[in-house]
């Protein structure tokens, strides 16, 4: 069969046509990168911040953002990033991970942490750690190194220290202010337990009483090559028992990442996240519900968290780059960044 010149010119404008509509495309999939993080929700209070400690909060969220946003600008991992950023804010005092992290009733630090590769599905987590400078680093080991997903205690800071971590005294966690905090907290639990349930309820009530021992940091992202990861860390609840273990090292309760749905990390009060099963719960419901990530993680966090009794947030991040970041405490602080320079953080609500 023969084709008119003029077939041949339309044929060719065709055929480049397509392929530059999928250059474009291929090149918007690659440029679609996010990072999401967030340094604890509670009773976050306006009137209760300094502009100085405002500005040292949002500094410290900044840079974290700068780490894994470094990151994800050349090209990286989605898994490399959120260690990244989570090992920013576990080495900065303010937040409740690393340096800085809550202590036990007995006077401890007993710190836990998770990530999460999206694309392979692989995950490693560590609890009630006391010597791994950044906690974040042994669940990665965890995961990289050796067969397991899940290890505590000992064994973990042992395996830790054979597969390169910074080992520290427990000494180096401790700060000021976190030991404040205990003093404080093992004060209001001991009113608290000689209160009848409805007296409690009112000390409780009272601003900062409630939420106050919350706090943990984690990390989301999508990479430019669209797999996702999600890391946490945290010292878990001020004033928490020996061996207590929070949700953030429990994979698909804290951390949860998919590349069929989303990427999670939470913070609250571990104890209703882990009964929840709340960030496999927000995947599932996008995922056997058809449901958006903005229905899922609303209903998760705004409907059945506050209906059991618990509190907090959570961030997630899809596959096609949509972000969440609902918390049902008075603030949280968070911060998010994207390939095209958009960025924000912010620390409280509107309630
Ligand atoms: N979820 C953490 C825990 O229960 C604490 C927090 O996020 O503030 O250990």
């Amino acid at each position: 069969m023969k084709y008119t010149i003029g077939q041949k010119v339309t044929f060719l404008v065709l055929v480049l046509f397509v392929y530059m509509r999928s250059q474009a495309q291929t090149t918007s999939t690659r440029n679609n990168y996010v990072l999401v993080i967030h340094g604890g929700a509670g009773t976050i209070l306006k009137e209760q911040m300094t502009p100085q400690k405002e500005a040292a909060y949002k500094k410290g969220l900044n840079e974290a953002l700068e780490a894994g946003n470094k990151i994800l600008k050349q090209g990286g991992n989605a898994l490399d990033a959120v260690e990244a950023a989570v090992k920013v804010m576990e080495d900065n005092p303010l937040f409740n991970a690393g340096k800085g992290a809550v202590f036990t009733n007995e006077g401890k630090n007993e710190m836990d942490a998770a990530i999460m590769d999206g694309s392979t599905r692989k995950a490693g987590s560590v609890a009630g750690i006391t010597t791994v400078k950044n906690p974040v680093t042994a669940a990665r080991a965890v995961m990289d190194k050796s067969e397991h997903v899940m290890m505590a205690g000992k064994g973990a800071e042992k395996f830790a220290a054979a597969n390169g971590c910074t080992i520290v005294d427990p000494a180096y966690f401790f700060t000021e202010d976190r030991w404040k905090g205990l003093l404080k907290a093992r004060q209001l639990d001991s009113v608290k337990s000689r209160l009848d349930h409805d007296s409690a309820n009112t000390l409780l009530k009272q601003p900062g009483n409630r939420d106050y021992k919350y706090g943990t940091v984690g990390a989301v992202a999508l990479d430019t090559k669209g797999n996702l990861a999600a890391a946490t860390s945290t010292g878990g609840m001020t004033n928490k028992k020996y061996g207590r273990i929070g949700d953030a090292p429990v994979i698909g309760a804290g951390t949860y990442a998919s590349n069929a749905t989303c990427a999670i990390s939470c913070t609250g009060w571990g104890e209703y996240f882990i009964r929840l099963v709340m960030a496999k719960s927000v995947s599932d419901r996008m995922e056997l519900a058809n449901e958006t990530l903005q229905q899922a993680t609303g209903e998760m966090i705004y409907k059945q968290l506050p209906a059991m009794g618990g509190d907090g947030g959570l961030i997630a991040v899809d596959n096609k780059g949509n972000i969440a970041m609902p918390f049902n405490t008075k603030g949280m602080y968070r911060g998010y960044i994207k390939a095209n320079g958009e960025t924000a953080v912010e620390i409280y609500g509107d309630k």
